[in-house]
């Protein structure tokens, strides 16, 4: 009943249509809001209630039953399949039902798996709540996306992505990418006109979309139409969404199964052929032919690819990261260069105003973090210190400037405005929740609040004697911000700008000095001032200020060009993760190269990047950490670039347009790239790069949509937690690949020996299928499991390249395949010829080749270590995994319906001894191999390194 309302109602949503030609009074008395105020909290309630949430339908393009049926659809389950019936059409009807049966199992497996694998995917995919800014109660506030309702007021600004189809109320150059829509990728620029009705949805310019991302500006609308009932909502119905499980790796190995069924294919049709010009029954010569082609199939690989996979994707997002698009896992393990970003992902974002430039004076601030508690003295003279305690009682009074915000007396004129215009020209607030300090906005202008209260300015005072007017918000490629204010007492409204040194000095002409008088500006001192600041690590901003006739009521970028007074320089700390300090040292160790890309000074990204370690050999020119300006990286040449790209390690003042050219160049020297990025502009970067990283708190939906993984809590050492994981999936499948091809290879030795020796088979196709069905669930898929290897990260990246089985792992599965067929061919023959009997003897060689898999498993548990060194316990899942294999060879080799379903039969003491000395000696032959190549790995690593320090001996010297 309840839905049926709802549905009535999106339809009655979608009834009220198209609303571009009404005015925006229309929309909002038809609506019933209110532009100012937005709704109130009740109402929102009610109509999201009566509307539903604002979500599009989770849409699969296949049914349950389809997606059932799709799993018999690969190339050696029809050759399983015509075994069936061929098996049936010969009479041998238990075998055909078991057959049968075993296809019909696996389908239900791999139906369920990949159902799972794409549930945990749409879990990561929720976990990406998009919210949005809207007007509720006459307050602005950020609510999840899909509380949205009709009637909301909502507010955009570039890197949104609008979260409903918007009637647009006020607009501010505001530019939406609508590509998502209408395939059209140059943003467009949207305004408030009354358009004709007849308009297309194309054309609409006073209607925002949701789905669409705004590339620029900023704007307020009124929200039309929520969930199924928007333009995106409509498209939805028509194309469906499907979760993608395909990665380059699931399609490589994908090709690889058709050319091996291909090939068994052929060896069973020989073998086929050759039976029967040999004179033996057509039955016997066919049912070894099926042997042949079911045992030589890796049935449980394209499962265990995905769960492999799967599994990876949910461990990464533990540990922060959550993947976007699945080949990532893959990429990750081979990434070769991070570049990140400094603000936030390599240090905390935690700002504290440490130092002051105001005049020709220097202050130092006392106290850290957010609490306003804190001196401010001025650096030469301790006797005028300028205690908060001192100033409390500050009073907002003007003096002869045009409309300096001055505080208490005691302050020295220039220090005062300076720090009210860094409290004024700031959209963060400070506050107390729980006795804590916090705040809530931009960390950079929260550490304004914060000093300005410390030297006793009182800022609501503050704010009603210079109201705000107008705004020109921070992007990053103009690097400042601006206020205009009114000035409540009379006289010149005063514009406040803030913003980096290097733009701001450019749009002054004069500065502000001591005792609050103006003199020319003297930029090379006010250089040399930020250079000792930045020196220190400390991000610097600088303050000025203009003058504009009391009615001004609008600014723009054009009116901000020239004719400022330069106040001074306001310099934060913020200080280096530790985690990031000792991630930054792993990926190091693991060969890959860690890049600063910073819009801050290059002296003090220089600093920090020294402070975390960012160094490595071929960073350092005499002594120092090679760090390049965005200016002098477009002096480049192209073609130097890349070698210059590789050689720098960080990047100071650049512009995300410059990001893509490093991406690009880096990519040019086969490196695999991890880029970081949060702005609008990033989106490039993050796309070409081979894994674009978006930050999920800090970041815009542009950049998140662009990216391949989002880290939810902005932290280098998260991209380094994901290379980790990474590595470890890769890790894993292989480890997969190499424990599954020697139970084909050994069951294919096994059959091709009796056929050319012309004895009985020691294993049937019914057999074959059940230790292949059963080892790959059992056993094989616990590999997936394995936690990272110690030292995974003192490898050097693997090279995309590369294939999945070097030499030395064909090596090993050979070499397995042949242990296997030595153990089960030899005990076959073994029991045969002790209990004169086949189905013992076949039971026993079954239980060979199972519990021989079984060792093996702890063999594969690392590929390049020993079990001492991984340590026996380390993943429980091995152990569940055995003991559920134990006691399914206990149930097929002592339970009378198995024995007569898989034509076995029940086997002594003696022979399971010989099936564990056969299984045992696979494991210890294993691993004195692995032993063996450890200890040469080892000596030929100690070989070079004392290479190593005598060739450095010899340089030094
Ligand atoms: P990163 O790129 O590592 O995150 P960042 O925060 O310094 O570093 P941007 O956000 O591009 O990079 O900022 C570039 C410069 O703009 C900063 O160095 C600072 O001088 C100035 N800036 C940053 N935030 C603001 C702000 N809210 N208002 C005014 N200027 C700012």
């Amino acid at each position: 009943m309840e839905n049926a309302q709802r549905e009535r109602d999106a339809q009655s949503q979608d009834s009220m249509g198209s609303h571009h030609h009404l005015p925006t009074h229309e929309v909002v008395l038809l609506l019933e809001t209110d532009l100012a105020k937005g709704l109130s909290s009740e109402e929102a309630a009610r109509r999201l209630e009566r509307f539903g949430p604002n979500i599009l339908p989770k849409f699969r393009r296949h049914g349950p039953l389809l997606r059932f049926l799709f799993q018999f659809h690969h190339p050696l389950i029809y050759v399983l399949l015509a075994a069936t019936v061929v098996t049936a059409f010969l009479g041998e009807w238990v075998d055909a039902s078991v057959i049968f049966g075993v296809v019909f199992v696996n389908a239900v497996m791999g139906f369920i798996q990949e159902s799972r694998a794409e549930a945990a995917l749409d879990a990561l995919a929720s976990m990406m709540k998009t919210e949005a800014r809207v007007r509720r109660d006459g307050q602005t506030v950020r609510v999840p996306s899909e509380d949205l309702v009709p009637g909301e007021v909502v507010l955009l600004e570039s890197g949104d992505k609008v979260p409903a189809d918007l009637r647009l109320a006020k607009v501010r150059e505001l530019r939406v990418d609508e590509s998502a829509l209408t395939g059209e990728s140059v943003p467009v620029e949207k305004a408030d006109l009354v358009l004709p009705p007849e308009t297309v949805v194309a054309d609409r310019k006073n209607m925002a979309f949701s789905g669409s991302l705004v590339t620029y500006g900023q704007g307020v609308g009124v929200a039309v139409g929520t969930g199924v009932a928007t333009e995106l909502g409509r498209i939805h119905q028509l194309m469906g969404e499907t979760t993608q499980l395909a990665t380059p790796l699931t399609k490589k190995l994908a090709s690889f199964s058709t050319g091996l069924t291909v090939a068994i294919l052929g060896m069973a049709a020989l073998t086929f052929a050759l039976g029967l010009w040999r004179g033996r029954p057509a039955t016997e010569v066919f049912m070894a032919a099926v042997a042949l082609a079911v045992s030589a199939i890796p049935e449980g690989l394209p499962a265990a690819v995905t769960i492999t996979l799967a599994i990876g994707v949910g461990r990464m997002a533990r540990r922060h990261a959550i993947i976007r698009k699945l080949p990532a896992v893959e990429t990750l393990g081979s990434t070769t260069v991070i570049c990140s970003d400094k603000t936030g992902t390599l240090t905390k974002n935690e700002m504290t105003v440490q130092a002051i430039s105001a005049g020709d004076w220097v202050f130092d601030v006392d106290g850290a973090g957010y609490e306003p508690v804190g001196e401010i003295r001025e650096r030469s003279a301790e006797s005028q210190g300028l205690s908060a305690e001192a100033s409390l009682e500050g009073s907002v009074s003007r003096s002869d400037s045009p409309a300096p915000a001055t505080p208490h007396v005691a302050l020295p004129p220039a220090l005062r405005e300076l720090l009210a215009a860094g409290a004024l020209c700031n959209d963060a607030q400070h506050l107390e929740r729980d006795g804590r300090w916090t705040i809530v906005g931009d960390p950079t202008e929260g550490a304004l609040l914060v000093v300005a209260k410390k030297a006793g300015i009182d800022l609501n005072r503050l704010h009603e004697q210079f109201p705000r007017v107008e705004a020109i918000p921070f992007e990053s490629e103009r690097q400042f911000m601006a206020t205009l204010h009114r000035v409540k007492s009379g006289g010149d409204s005063v514009l406040y700008l803030k913003g980096a040194v290097e733009k701001a000095i450019r749009l002054c002409r004069r500065m502000c000095v001591a005792d609050g008088t103006e003199q020319v500006l003297d930029a090379q001192a006010v250089l040399s001032q930020v250079d000792a600041f930045a020196g220190r690590g400390l991000r610097v901003l600088a303050l000025a200020r203009k003058a504009f006739p009391a009615d001004t009521a609008t600014v723009t970028e054009c009116d901000v060009e020239d004719g400022l007074t330069f106040l001074g320089l306001q310099a934060m700390m913020d200080p280096p993760r530790p985690e990031a300090v000792a991630a930054v040292r792993a990926c190091q160790q693991a060969g890959i190269a860690v890049k600063m890309i910073t819009g801050d000074h290059a002296l003090t990204a220089r600093a920090i990047a020294q402070q975390i370690g960012l160094d490595g050999r071929k960073h350092h020119e005499n002594g120092a950490l090679i760090a390049m300006t965005g200016q002098e990286l477009a002096a480049i040449p192209q073609a130097e670039l890349a070698e210059v790209a590789d050689r720098t390690a960080v990047f100071a003042r650049v512009s995300p347009e410059q990001k893509l050219r490093l991406v690009e160049a880096l990519q040019s020297r086969r490196h695999v790239v991890a880029m970081t990025g949060d702005g609008v502009n990033d989106a490039p970067a993050l796309k070409q790069a081979d894994i674009g990283v978006a930050m999920g708190r800090g970041g815009t939906e542009v950049a998140k949509e662009a990216a391949d993984m989002v880290l939810t809590d902005d932290n280098f050492a998260s991209i380094e937690a994901a290379v980790e994981e990474g590595r470890c999936v890769f890790d894993n499948l292989t480890k997969f690949i190499v424990w599954t091809l020697p139970t084909n290879g050994g069951e294919g030795l096994v059959l091709l020996t009796a056929i050319a020796f012309g004895t009985a088979l020691p294993v049937l196709p019914v057999q074959i299928l059940w230790i292949n069905m059963t080892t790959a669930v059992a056993l094989g898929l616990m590999l997936a499991f394995e936690p990272t290897e110690p030292g995974i990260m003192m490898r050097p990246p693997r090279d995309p390249g590369q294939p999945i089985l070097t030499g030395v792992l064909i090596e090993r599965i050979v070499l397995v395949s042949f242990l296997v067929l030595a153990g089960a061919y030899g005990v076959f023959l073994w029991e045969l010829d002790r209990t004169e009997s086949i189905l013992p003897a076949r039971t026993a060689a079954v239980n060979v080749i199972v519990m021989a898999e079984l060792f093996y498993l702890f063999n594969c548990r690392s590929l390049e270590l020993t079990m001492f060194h991984v340590g026996l316990f380390s993943n429980p899942w091995i152990w569940r995994g055995v003991t559920v294999m134990t006691v399914l060879q206990l149930l097929l080799t002592y339970v009378p319906a198995m024995n007569r379903l898989f034509h076995t039969a029940p086997i002594d003491g003696f022979a399971w001894g010989l099936v564990l000395a056969a299984a045992v000696t696979v494991y210890v032959v294993v691993e004195v191999e692995t032993w063996l190549r450890l200890q040469w790995k080892r000596r030929m690593r100690s070989a070079a390194s004392t290479r190593r320090s005598a060739y450095d001996h010899r340089n030094d010297a």
